[in-house]
């Protein structure tokens, strides 16, 4: 990694505002480099006119004084921490100045002309992972971080900065350079007395990478979700309930609710959370053709909407008998990615919901529907359906959010990548194929798990990842 450094200037001492612009109590401006504690203590004063403290990692109570005049610039809380056991791995000065962008803009300043140059976004990140503290996965765990929209998208986030993700990715890794060395030592030397490769051992090896190498890609669909949450959208025909509905798992009122059929006609969007993870929800116009051209045009949109949804709500008023449009809609419904919904339960308390996923069936000639009866009104099974929602994100086996989870598209695209080198391979074994096509696959498997965790990768790899940090962190 050695070429990398050069063009990163790390001999050169960093400086930015840490925190969010804005009016608050207190703002950070973070500082690191070679020089980071020589600048601060060349300005910075305790009320007894001595300068940062000698013990690395305390705090120091004083002003932010500028050399020139002696003027005070800030009243200031000054932690000076010395590598290598700081955020960076190098010398980090954190300054505590009062909220607000003046104050912390006039004390940047004043380090930059004190010999500091301003941080580029993410650099101390950048830092940190080039310094060795930290791998790739963990760099984009605290973007996550940052980012986060959820509880369940922070605790994924966080789990990750831990390093599970880079562990499991490093000994799925480990166990392909095996299967690598175990071929090309025998290549390598056919002239000479070593055994035969063993084929059988490689092929166990691959198959058993390929089988975490899809464990891993199952928690595709949940890191996306995370990351991006989990588009929902509640369609049915007009007054079945749909913002009546919406309200209720929102807890409060955003949607208008009306008596007359077909007033929600635009979409209404929110977002939530369902077991940690950041749901959008869509209330769409009722499915309905005919009606005026207002309807119609929202009839089109919730179609749209429809297609586009991770997950679709569909929503049939159990009080009123089956009708020609939920006919209609239940024939447009995906299995795997739709739950019913029988609403109003209250106003039909003989109802089950068995007849209800009868009529859905026989509309559809497809089996596998999942449902509940839910009362908005009343908000009976409303528990059910967060549980049904849950359940369309995480599959039956729910969300583990302590288990590795691809967080990125970029690692979702690497361990694909590694899945297609891994196939190809096993692929090349079976039908006895030239060892080096083998060797080929394995090491593009292995390269593209090696980008993930950053121990393959180039300059402009870095660039693209960093790009999507704020400046400060
Ligand atoms: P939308 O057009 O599908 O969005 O339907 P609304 O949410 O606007 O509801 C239409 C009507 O049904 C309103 O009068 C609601 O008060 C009523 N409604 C909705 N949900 C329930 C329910 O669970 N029980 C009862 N009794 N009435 C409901």
């Amino acid at each position: 990694m050695g070429s990398l450094d050069g063009d990163l200037h790390i001999e050169e001492t960093i400086a930015a505002i840490s925190t969010a612009v804005g009016r608050a109590a207190i703002g950070i401006v973070r500082m690191s480099g070679p020089e980071a504690i020589q600048i601060a203590r060349g300005c910075f004063r305790t009320p007894s006119g001595r300068t940062l403290a000698g013990d690395s990692h305390t705090m120091s109570y004083g002003y932010v004084v500028d050399p020139v005049d002696g003027s005070a610039v800030d009243e200031v809380l000054v932690a000076g921490m010395r590598a290598p056991r700081t955020y960076t791995c190098e010398d980090v000065v954190e300054i505590n100045c009062h909220g607000g962008p003046a104050a912390q803009r006039a004390v940047l300043r004043l380090l930059v002309r004190l010999g500091a140059r301003v941080a580029e976004p993410g650099e101390f990140t950048r830092r940190a992972f080039l310094n060795g503290r930290i791998d790739l996965t963990q760099v984009e765990s605290v973007a996550g971080i940052v980012s986060a929209r959820s509880s369940g998208a922070l605790r994924a986030s966080m789990r990750q900065l831990e390093g599970g993700l880079s562990e499991r990715l490093k000994e799925i890794r480990h166990g392909l350079i095996e299967q690598l060395a175990m071929i090309e030592a025998t290549v390598d030397f056919t002239d000479e007395e070593v055994d035969e490769t063993d084929w059988l051992g490689v092929l166990a090896g691959l198959e058993s990478a390929r089988v975490e190498l899809e464990r891993l890609n199952r928690t595709a669909f949940l890191g996306k979700a995370l990351e991006q949450g989990v588009q929902t959208a509640i369609v049915g025909r007009p007054n079945v309930g749909k913002s009546s509905l919406l309200n209720a798992l929102l807890m409060r009122e955003r949607a208008i609710v009306s008596e007359i059929a077909g007033t929600t006609r635009d979409t209404v969007e929110e977002s939530m959370e369902i077991g940690g993870i950041p749901i959008r929800l869509v209330d769409t116009a009722g499915m309905r053709s005919g009606g005026g051209r207002v309807e119609q045009l929202g009839v089109e949109r919730s179609v749209k909407v429809m297609e586009q949804a991770d997950l679709v709500l569909a929503v049939f008023d159990v009080s009123r008998p089956w009708s020609e449009s939920d006919q209609r809609l239940a024939r447009r419904l995906i299995p795997g990615r739709s739950i019913i919904v029988g609403s109003k339960s209250d106003l039909a308390p003989d109802m089950i919901l068995s007849s209800l996923l009868e009529l859905v069936v026989r509309a559809t000639r497809c089996e596998t529907w999942r449902g509940c009866l839910v009362s908005a009104t009343r908000g009976d099974g409303l528990d059910e359906l967060r549980e049904l929602i849950t359940r369309g994100i995480g599959g039956e086996a729910g969300i583990h959010l302590e288990e590795p989870v691809l967080a990125t598209e970029r690692q979702r695209e690497l361990v694909e990548r590694s899945v297609a080198g891994t196939d190809s391979a096993i692929g090349a074994v079976v039908r006895q194929a030239d060892e080096e096509l083998v060797c080929e696959d394995i090491r593009l498997a292995i390269e593209a798990l090696g980008q993930i965790t950053g121990e393959d990768l180039t300059v402009d790899l870095l660039d693209e990842i960093f790009s999507r940090f704020c400046i400060g962190k």
